[in-house]
Formats: C-alpha cells, structure tokens, sequence
C-alpha cells in the first residue's frame, strides 16, 4: 500500500559544491522533501568573479545546472561575513581574505589586524542561494533567496568548534562565540539556515509542492 508520506512530492536536487561537508548541511536543511545529491566528480565550477555574493552563487548553480545537461535542479550558495568598519569586507573575498589560499585563521587574523582597536565591531553573515529548476518558463527557471546573521566580531578568536569565521563571531543576543556554541545552537540561527528557510517559503507560495 502506499501511504500519503512515500506520494509527497520529492525534489532532485544536486548542490554545486565540491564541499561534502556542505552538501550534508544542504540535506539537513532542507528535509525530507528532497533528494540530495553531491556534484558528480567531473563538472568543474565556474570562478566566483561575481562582485556579490548572489551573482557568484547564480554563476555556480548555472555552471553546474549546464554542465550537467539541465536535467536536474541544482542549489549553489555564496557566502561570507561583512564587517561594517571594514566597509563590509571582507565579503565575497571572505574565503582568500589573506591570500588566494589562506587558511581560516590567517583570515581571523587578518580580520582582527584591520580592525585593530576600533570599538565598532559590528558584522554580519551572509548567504546566498541559487535554485535552478529545470523544465518550461512556468515552473523551470532561477529562484534566489538570501539569509542575514547579524553579530559582532571579538577582540580575540575563543571557541573550537566550526570553521572560517566563527571563533571571533558572537550573534546579536549571545554572548558566546559561534565556535563555542556547538553545531546544533548555530545550525538553528545561521545564515545558511535562514536562506533556506525563505527558499522553501517561496517554493511553497507558488505551489511548488502540490500536495502540501
Ligand atoms: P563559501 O560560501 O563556502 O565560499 O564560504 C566563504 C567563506 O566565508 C568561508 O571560507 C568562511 O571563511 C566564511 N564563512 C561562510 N559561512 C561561514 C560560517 O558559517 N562561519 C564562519 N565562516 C563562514
């Protein structure tokens, strides 16, 4: 017999990431009602030369989205954290900061070097998605959503948990570090999160899943 849950409308969908970890989040967040795929080893992605993060992430589910023959949906995300004293850098430079293939802490440091002793501290994180659908204009196409995690950046790293910017990041209303919460505490707020959380939202308006 077949129950109500196995008719539910199951969404293919390959993330354009050559990052497994980031895939795996990719599966968590957006639940059961897709089918998560990593990037097949042969498709190369474009380069992030977009000057925002949503013209790289478009650039990055396009390049994916043709290379595989636009026979399947892909999800590319852009990210990066702005510090407003910096003038929001280092946005979508967040990743090479320091240098083409600087380490995370490089980075940090880099980051807390700039902006020295200056009280304003303010920063956020940014993420944006890129969904290409395929099929007709009426329902293929590009969908985009953005997600904000708004903070301030720490006169010193603290914390050992997750990557890149995280030890020196605590989020509007905490008072601990990203890398001092745990996994499951950021998964909750991110940025990553949040962007998903409209996508699905939107997909949803427009009756992208029919049957609820
Ligand atoms: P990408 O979107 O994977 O290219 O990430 C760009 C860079 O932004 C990463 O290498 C990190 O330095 C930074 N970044 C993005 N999201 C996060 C996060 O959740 N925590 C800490 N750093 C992040």
């Amino acid at each position: 017999m077949t129950t109500s849950a196995e008719m539910r409308t199951v969404l293919r969908l390959v993330v354009a990431t050559a990052n497994p970890g980031k895939t795996r989040e990719f599966g968590r967040l957006l639940g059961s009602r897709f089918s998560v795929e990593p990037l097949p080893s042969g498709v190369v992605l474009p380069e992030e030369t977009g000057v925002t993060f949503a013209e790289n992430a478009r650039l990055k589910a396009y390049g994916a989205f043709d290379a595989l023959g636009g026979a399947v949906a892909v999800l590319a995300d852009d990210s990066g954290i702005e510090v407003a004293a910096l003038g929001g850098l280092p946005g979508v430079r967040s990743a090479r900061f320091a240098g083409e293939d600087a380490s995370d802490e490089a980075n940090v440091a880099l980051l807390l070097e700039r902006l020295g002793a200056c009280t304003d501290r303010e920063a956020r994180f940014v993420c944006a998605l890129a969904l290409v659908l395929p099929g007709p204009p009426s329902s293929g196409g590009l969908r985009e959503a953005q997600g904000l995690l708004p903070g301030s950046v720490t006169h010193h790293p603290r914390g050992l948990d997750g990557f890149g910017y995280d030890p020196v990041f605590v989020p509007n209303g905490w008072d601990i570090t990203l890398a001092e919460a745990g996994p499951e505490s950021k998964d909750q707020i991110s940025h990553r999160g949040r962007a998903v959380s409209t996508l699905l939202e939107a997909l949803r308006q427009e009756g992208a899943f029919a049957d609820g």
